[in-house]
Parts: structure tokens; sequence; C-alpha cells
């Protein structure tokens, strides 16, 4: 008997219809037999209303409270859920992330899990239930408040709980029908991908490929625990995300097809719309700075991705400093920087927000050279100008001009050969907020 943890998106519950569809889904697992533990995110883009509430009763929230408050999206869809299931003659309960086990450190907002321990699930599957768990939440173990994970945090639930419970797999649904070779938004022709690496799907994850969030993928490379992600709109094989063999009893001829196909050298192309420039004009080219500069940048949390230094031509002696961030720290980092303008003794502050970022994904990279080349010649050929340029083993970045992101998705993706003869790619439903 195999234990199966599924995880359905807000975009797969967003109604009472489909949380109906979603009940089947879960029944007919529990007639063939496996354990079945689900993982909800809350129906629709219920967080995102709430999150509008709470603003509009005071501009910065507490985090204990807004936590408080973003949780109890989760809570009804798992309530929900759970009598949909019944609804269909299995039995199931729902539980909490609190309940469930998942313990966090006190951060609000953006909490991290540092233990699960499901011995109420464990329980709930001994008596022959299905176990539902509100997603994205978990309680703190210093201070026992309720705490929230970050949006897309259910992703992290699902895989955190499947590794503590031993899981054969984590099922991911949501409304397309799996990881593609670059959004399908923006590139009807991608293709699904059939199976991709741990650190493969890391890079997409960190590049902007919202299907999976960046940690939950990361839990899973450190645990093994395979993920399958899929459409809960179809009954399509999904992506497999594993180092290894895709585990037997969930294998068909599908997947048997598919891997005989030999593996691409890149395996998609990821943009990013959320992050920003900021350029630190006039820098002291003397040894520290930078290390001023970035711990500052640090120990206000904010992520950094790309970094170019410059010797500044007009003045010899200074240089120029260039990263990107998420946009929405902007503001914090800008201001952060300023106070310590005279200490630093940079000259002024550049902001960028219209940019956009293209990053090429792929394990063949370490042993192709042309690769970077050639997504240079179908910028090149489109007439799309490079700013910032950065790579890693299997990652080649670039910052364009936000209006020409798409173009350069799409150049890309052509230029490689990813794009598929019949159009795959479906969307089945979310509104993509
Ligand atoms: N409901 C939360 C969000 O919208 C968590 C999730 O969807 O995973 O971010
Ligand atoms: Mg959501």
């Amino acid at each position: 008997m195999s234990l199966v943890v599924q995880k359905f998106g807000g975009s797969s519950v967003a109604d009472a219809e489909s949380v109906k569809r979603v009940a089947k889904r879960i029944a007919s697992y529990r007639k063939a037999g496996h354990d079945v533990v689900v993982v909800v995110s809350a129906m629709g883009d219920q967080t995102d209303d709430l999150i509008d509430l709470a603003q509009q009763v005071s501009p910065v929230p507490p985090p204990r409270e807004l936590d408080m408050l973003l949780t109890a999206g989760e809570r009804i869809s798992m309530a929900v859920l759970a009598m949909a299931i019944a609804n269909l003659g299995e039995s199931a309960q729902s539980f909490t992330g609190s309940q469930a086990g998942v313990i966090t450190d006190e951060s609000h907002g953006k909490a991290r899990i540092i233990d699960v321990t499901p011995g109420r699930i464990q329980s709930a599957l001994d008596d022959g239930h299905v176990a539902i768990v509100a997603g994205f939440q978990g309680v703190s173990q210093t201070t026992k408040n309720i705490t929230t994970l970050g949006r897309g945090g259910s992703d992290t639930t699902a895989v955190a709980l499947a590794a503590a419970l031993n899981a054969d797999v984590c099922e991911i649904y949501s409304d397309v029908d799996g990881v593609f070779t670059a959004d399908p938004r923006i590139v009807p022709t991608a293709r699904k991908i059939h199976k991709i690496g741990y650190e493969e799907m890391m890079e997409m994850a960190a590049s902007g490929a919202k299907i999976l969030m960046l940690r939950c993928v990361e839990y899973a490379r450190r645990s093994g625990v395979p993920i399958h992600v899929r459409s809960s709109f179809s009954t399509h094989t999904g992506t497999w995300v594993t180092d290894g063999e895709i585990p037997a009893p969930f294998r068909t001829d599908t997947t048997e097809e598919e891997d005989t196909v030999e593996q691409p050298i890149i395996s998609g192309v990821a943009h990013d719309r959320s992050e920003a420039k900021l350029t630190i004009v006039g820098v002291p080219d003397v040894p520290g700075k930078a290390a001023e500069i970035f711990s500052l940048i640090a120990e206000q949390e904010i992520n950094i991705d790309m970094i170019v230094q410059n010797i500044s031509t007009r003045d010899p002696g200074r240089t120029d400093i260039s990263f990107t961030l998420p946009m929405a720290d902007g503001a914090k980092a800008i201001e952060s920087l300023e106070a310590r303008k005279d200490t630093i003794e940079f000259d002024h502050l550049r902001y960028d927000d219209q940019i956009g970022k293209l990053s090429v994904v792929g394990d063949g990279m370490r042993s192709n050279p042309g690769v970077t080349a050639a997504l240079f010649r179908a910028l090149s050929a489109e007439n799309v100008n490079i700013d910032l340029i950065s790579t890693s083993e299997i990652r080649i970045s670039v910052v364009t001009r936000a209006e020409d992101l798409d173009r350069a998705v799409q150049a890309a993706h052509g230029a490689y050969g990813l794009d598929s003869e019949d159009n795959e790619a479906v969307v089945y439903g979310g509104t993509g907020r």
C-alpha cells in the first residue's frame, strides 16, 4: 500500500464545484487502495482578498494578526473539502497546520519549517481516514503563535509532510498540466517537461517559474521526496521532479515512452517580472565597500540576485555597483542605503523597476559550450538589448527592458528548439493573480 500526499492550489478548489471535483479524485485514490494526505490552499484568490481586507483597516497590519487572518483561508477550504469527501462515502478529517505538527520558527509572514511531528495525521491514516491539512501555516515552537510560510507556502507544507510521513510521492496539483519549457501564457508552443532533476527545478523556481515555490523544491531535494506536478483539471501525467526513477506504482505507458526520449540540453526558459535594479553610483574603489553595502542589505533580509561592479569611466577611483532585488523590497533597500550614504560615501542611487529577467536552465550546459552564445544570438536577432548577465553551471540569466521580456523569452525558447508542433499547453483555470 502506498502513501500519497496531494496538494491542491487555490484555483483547484476555487468554488463548490471544484471542491467536489477534487473530492472525487481523492476518493478514487482511496478506492485504488492508497493512503491519502491532502494539503489545501485557500479557495481561489481568498488570500489576496484577506490581505486587501486587512489593508482596509490598517495600512501596516501587525504581523501576528495578519498571519492569524490569512490562515483562516486554508481552514475554510480544508473543512469544506472534508465535507465533500464525506459526501462521497469516504471519511476525512481536517487539521490545521498546528494540529498536523508543522512547527516553524517565530517569524511571521515567511516562517521556516523547523520540524514536522505528524502524530495526529498518522493516527488519522491508521484509523482509515483521509487526512486533510491546511497548507501555508504552522505554529512557532517558541512563541506558540500561528505563523505563515510565505505566499505559495502550501507546496512546502505538502513536501514537508510527505518527507515526515515517508510518502511515496508528493503530488502538486494546479491549473496547468505540469512544468513547461516556458510559461504557456507567453509561449503557446511551450512543451511539458516529462522529468526534471531537483537542481534544475530549483534554478527554474529561483528564476521566476511560479509553478513550484523554491523552498519546496529545496525541501524535496534534501529529503529525496519525488514530486509529481500535475493538473487537477485533467488526468494527464504531469512533470516528475526527481533525481531518480519514477516510483514503480506510478509508472504508466506514457511515462515509459517518454523515458526513452533523449534529455535536451536546455530544460526551460524562465522569466521574472518582479525584480528591480538598484545602482549605487560612485562608490569609493577600496576594499570593504562591497562588504559594507551587502551586509546592510542582508540585515534588511533582502534577497539579491545578480551583482555587477564596474569602474566608473568618468571618475577613476570610484565604481558603480548594480544589483537586482525583489521590487517589493526596493523602498526598504533605498531607505537603508540613503541612511548610510555618508559612511559608504557613494554619490547617488539609481532605481529601475522597468526590467525583466530571463533565465535559461539546463543540466546539459555543463558539457555543451555555445549555449550562451546561442542565447545572445537569439536576443540580438530580436534586437533585445541586454543589461546585466550572470551565469551558473546550469543557468544563464540576463536582464532586459521589461517591455522586451516576452519577445526575449519567445526567441530563446525557439533558439533552443523547445517549441512543440502541437499546442499542448492548456491553462485550465486560475486568475494568475
Ligand atoms: N493561500 C496561500 C497563498 O495564496 C498559500 C498557497 O496558496 O500556497 O499564497
Ligand atoms: Mg493561493
